[in-house]
């Protein structure tokens, strides 16, 4: 079973080994201060603030793939996915 990772759960180096996965390295979701329930919302919450975060990210496309790919939830390259 694949473990289901984040660049804000986890540290960087495990994303890193993760097959598929971008390399996490410049997610500005995982900068000092974010909080990380912006990126799990409730299925009625706003999430706003992440997708702002998330479309000046330099991982926006890969992130995004990768959130498909693997049919993951929370908000991965601006989208609410799951
Ligand atoms: S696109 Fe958003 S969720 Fe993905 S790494 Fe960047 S800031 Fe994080």
């Amino acid at each position: 079973m694949t473990t289901i990772l984040h660049p804000l759960h986890e540290p960087l180096s495990n994303l890193l080994s993760e097959s598929h996965a971008p390399n996490w390295r410049g997610a500005l979701c995982a900068e000092p201060g974010r909080n990380p329930e912006d990126w799990q919302p409730f299925p009625s919450q706003d999430y706003t603030q992440a997708r702002q975060v998330c479309e000046r990210c330099p991982l926006q496309t890969a992130c995004l793939v990768y959130g498909r790919r693997n049919k993951l939830p929370g908000v991965w390259g601006g989208q609410r996915l799951g």
